[in-house]
């Protein structure tokens, strides 16, 4: 009888502890440190989070400048900036290196032009770096250069164009390049684009600075530069441009 009962006792034992190992087993691989930051989202996935700077809410280009530091002259209205032919790149007053970016862009309505001549401008990351904006809306051009490109180097996985006059999205994630002390490239840019919701660059890796002539080649630049929209001519249209820093 003893011997019985100190045999139930011991299987209970053995039982119990195997079920409390069992109740801790999943807690040892819960991570509670760090606990990420709280941001409200925007009211939509456009709209602005709480912690994103805003560059552009439709009423002034006072986060950008022009080339020489003096006030960019682009055209303002109808919560809208507009290319301003002749008048340069704009540039952002605020440097930034790793971060997401959301950016509308609009080509002209009336289409003039063909191929990189329809509605081209672009965004320059750390001002070398171009994320082509072009009117690819039934209009052919070098897959290296059409809208979602990044200019000459890598061509979009799909042509999400919508048409002209309409108002188009890029939200992009990008990793600044680092480099050593001696200039030397430690790791390469990446890019990730989604274009009007369609993935067109899937955490690609770019061979250096745009080149509209030759092989892209990367020149040591800080950890973080202005950002840069390009005025090429034609009256391309952004709204809506905010940052997060990563
Ligand atoms: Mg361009």
């Amino acid at each position: 009888m003893k011997k019985n009962l100190l045999s139930i006792l011991s299987i209970f034992s053995i039982v119990s502890s195997v079920a409390q190992t069992n109740d801790d087993a999943p807690k040892l691989s819960e991570v509670w440190d760090p606990v990420p930051a709280i941001v409200k989202p925007g009211k939509t996935a456009q709209d602005a989070p709480s912690d994103a700077i805003v560059l552009f809410s439709g009423k002034d280009l006072s986060a950008w400048q022009n080339s020489d530091k003096k006030p960019a002259e682009w055209i303002v209205g109808d919560g809208e900036m507009t290319v301003k032919k002749g008048t340069g790149m704009i540039y952002t007053k605020q440097a930034f290196g790793d971060c997401q970016l959301h950016i509308e862009w609009r080509a002209p309505a009336e289409v003039v032009g063909e191929s990189q001549g329809r509605g081209n401008s672009g965004i320059f990351l750390m001002g070398v770096y171009e994320l082509q904006v072009l009117d690819n809306f039934n209009n052919r051009t070098y897959s290296n250069g059409q809208a979602g490109s990044i200019y000459k180097q890598l061509i979009p996985l799909a042509n999400a164009c919508r048409e002209p006059g309409e108002w188009q999205t890029y939200d992009v994630i990008f990793t600044a390049p680092r480099f050593s002390d001696n200039g030397r490239l430690q790791s390469a840019a990446r890019i990730t684009v989604i274009h009007n919701g369609v993935l067109v660059q899937n955490n690609a890796t770019l061979w250096g600075a745009t080149e509209y002539i030759g092989i892209p080649q990367y020149k040591k630049h800080g950890l973080k530069e202005p950002i840069s929209l390009q005025d090429h001519g034609n009256p391309v249209s952004y709204r809506n441009i905010w940052i997060r820093e990563l």
